[in-house]
């Protein structure tokens, strides 16, 4: 018998699966920053190989593809960020490199949507990033399409229009860290678990959303997230 709660539980977020009644299961979000060079450049960093690092999401900051999304509170500066989700089907810790797609079992588009003038202020302060990176519904996130079924992408265009005007461009194989890097780095911190979902970065080209703004992301040969904002 299960745990009796004294007040509802909360809700298991989860994620569609491509063509499957059945949903995958959301625990963790975990997300790489500066992955692709040109990204890194337009932050004002040096994208040169320094080790990747991380930062995380609630899982319950994550909204299905074709929401239309409330424009979120605090912000002047909302960025859209166009990456690459992993869906994580078997957990471990201290994954090498050459096992680490053994631990996929799929691939979504994502949206690391950023609060950037809150991220600016939290850079210059030494301030954490939660607020700026994982407010709510700050990860849309398209169905998940499983490996078995379309393999393992280290290839192909990664783009986002914003009003069917293109915004950020660039190919899976400019990722500075690849899927199975990022998999075997991430898991010497943390243990990764079934139900993970690891945002892989974003190309150049990120920009400020406006209120009625409609996003569409694609990773070729994964799939497409889409959501617009309310208009103000
Ligand atoms: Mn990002």
């Amino acid at each position: 018998m299960g745990d009796v709660y004294v007040i509802a539980e909360p809700k298991t977020t989860s994620v569609p699966v491509a063509r499957n009644d059945a949903r995958f299961p959301v625990r963790r979000v975990y997300c790489v920053g500066r992955n692709y060079a040109a990204h890194a450049r337009e932050m004002g960093h040096d994208p040169d190989r320094e080790p990747p690092f991380f930062f995380s999401k609630p899982a319950d900051a994550l909204v299905e593809s074709g929401r239309t999304l409330t424009f979120p509170t605090m912000t002047d500066d909302l960025h859209h960020e166009i990456e690459l989700v992993v869906a994580i089907g078997v957990g471990g810790s201290d994954i090498p490199v050459a096992r680490a797609l053994d631990h996929v079992y799929g691939y979504a588009v994502g949206l690391d949507m950023t609060k950037r003038d809150l991220q600016a202020e939290a850079k210059k302060l030494g301030r954490p990033w939660d607020l700026s990176k994982g407010f709510d519904e700050s990860a849309p996130c398209g169905p998940i399409r499983p490996a078995s079924e379309i393999g393992h992408p280290d290839r192909g265009i990664i783009r986002l229009e914003v009003n069917c005007e293109e915004r950020q461009t660039g190919d899976l194989s400019q990722q500075i860290w690849s899927v199975p890097e990022v998999i075997s780095h991430l898991s010497r911190y943390v243990r990764l678990e079934a139900g993970d979902l690891i945002m892989t970065g974003t190309p150049a080209g990120v920009t400020k959303v406006s209120p009625g703004d409609q996003l569409v992301g694609t990773v070729e040969g994964v799939g497409e997230v889409r959501v617009t904002y309310r208009s103000a």
